[in-house]
């Protein structure tokens, strides 16, 4: 893709000031104030591009499909004929539906609270009209589903009396009388179909969201097709400028001092084609002993516990109870956990330090910035460890340091020397990290 550039001084630019009367998009040294150098109106910033909300609407669409397909499978329950106790055949598959005869009070209580709830049910006979059938519990014992157990009318609990409908398969026992395992238990011959609601809810979220990204998506690339064009005559163009490294004005190249912080500005006195081409990389060897600690502990150790504990579980209770939420955060957690950490901090990060370009390749991010266009160039201190950042006119940042070899950060540093006399801009070394930030800050332009 064509790189985005400034209407006013073409630097490559991230989207983000845009003036809606001349349709383009401005870098912060020509968007100073948050005003159009061309017209003075105040420039907004570009809404975000919708795809976060397009992908969301995406795995909205899932939650929603898998949720439709559990309905349909509940409908398909209810719609199933009832049949009457005298007539089932043993070997069948049959839904019955009658009255709970239990020895207790309670036949099918509801245990535990919040997402850990289970079902306990005791053995019990269904009683219809026409005969009485014992009805093994084993398969629905401890189930967690309302899909398996509907809630029952004493505060979710089943009592002896009350109506019921089972769907189970007929068997017999050695002195030949039948018997049903039970496998869906309902109030009532339909009452297995489900609401349909949550189907509803996550197909009609997905909806709102997809629609909404894909609105907010269409006017983004809407809004960088208008600025590619408006780029072509917008009013107030500058060449040979460049931005003062204190303050962020425009200057000219021949300017002594800037206009506006009356700092003075460091002359040009060599030529970007007198640097060197240098291929850096991290190794993890060379981060520090605590870092390395971190890394393998959340990166490795803890993912590695956290999988064999959702094993353990499986094995325990059994794969299809292990997929509520609150265990599934386990894998999840380990998997998020290894990338974040193990991927960042074991696959080494590439640096390429050239006359034309400077290229930070990591595992899931490559980063790059013309060496032209830097000009604010850092080397930041915090304790023993020290950080390169090189940030461009357009606000585009470059760092690395941590897990290199002193030999490779000391030879960029006499890479960045080169640089800061080529470019005429101030190498700030060895700046505390709190002078950093607010260095940093000062170059933000200035919000509405
Ligand atoms: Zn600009
Ligand atoms: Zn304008
Ligand atoms: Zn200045």
């Amino acid at each position: 893709m064509q790189a985005l550039t400034c209407a006013r001084c073409g630097v490559r630019i991230q989207p983000g000031r845009y003036c809606p009367s001349c349709s383009v998009l401005l870098c912060g040294a020509c968007a100073r104030e948050s005003k159009c150098p061309a017209d003075g109106r105040d420039l907004r910033k570009l809404r975000g591009s919708g795809v976060f909300l397009l992908v969301l609407g995406v795995a909205l669409y899932g939650f929603a499909l898998f949720s439709v397909t559990l309905e349909l499978q509940s409908y398909e329950r209810a719609s199933f004929p009832t049949t009457s106790i005298a007539n089932v055949v043993s070997g069948t598959t049959v839904k019955i539906s009658g009255t709970i005869e239990a020895s207790g009070l309670v036949a099918i209580e509801l245990r535990g609270s919040g997402n850990d709830h289970y079902w306990a049910v005791e053995p019990f006979n269904l009683t219809d009209g026409t005969g009485s059938l014992y009805v093994d519990v084993t398969q629905v014992q401890g189930s967690t589903s309302f899909w398996v157990i509907g809630r029952g009318l004493h505060g979710d609990d089943w009592w002896d009396g009350d109506a019921a409908s089972i769907i189970g398969h007929v068997a017999v026992f050695p002195n030949a009388t039948t018997y049903i395992v039970a496998q869906f238990i309902a109030r009532t011959p339909n009452g297995f179909a489900g609401s349909g609601f949550p189907s509803l809810l996550f197909a009609s979220v997905a909806t709102v969201a997809v629609i909404g990204g894909s609105i907010g998506f269409v006017r983004f690339r809407h809004s960088l097709s208008r600025h590619r064009q408006g780029s072509a005559t917008y009013m107030a163009k500058v060449q040979d400028w460049r931005a003062c490294g204190e303050c962020g004005e425009l200057v000219s190249l021949e300017a002594q001092n800037c206009p506006s912080c009356k700092e003075i500005i460091p002359r040009v006195s060599r030529s970007l084609s007198e640097l060197p081409t240098l291929q850096l990389a991290t190794k993890f060897g060379q981060r520090s002993l605590r870092e390395r600690v971190a890394v393998i502990v959340l990166g490795v150790i803890l993912p590695t516990f956290l999988g064999a504990v959702f094993l353990g579980i499986i094995r325990v209770i059994g794969l299809e109870r292990s997929l509520q939420p609150s265990l599934l955060l386990l894998p999840i957690f380990a998997i998020v956990s290894a990338i974040v950490f193990a991927s960042r901090f074991f696959f080494p990060t590439r640096i390429k330090l050239s006359p034309e370009l400077i290229v930070c390749r990591k595992v899931l991010r490559n980063v790059s910035i013309l060496t032209r266009e830097v000009d604010r160039i850092l080397t930041i201190q915090k304790g023993n460890r020290q950080a390169h950042l090189f940030i461009t006119r357009g606000d585009q940042t470059v760092g690395f340091g941590p897990g290199m070899a002193q030999a490779d950060f000391e030879a960029s540093r006499a890479w960045i020397r080169i640089l800061a006399e080529a470019t005429g801009n101030r190498y700030r070394e060895n700046v505390p990290l709190a002078e950093a930030l607010s260095f940093l800050r000062q170059r933000e332009p200035v919000r509405q």
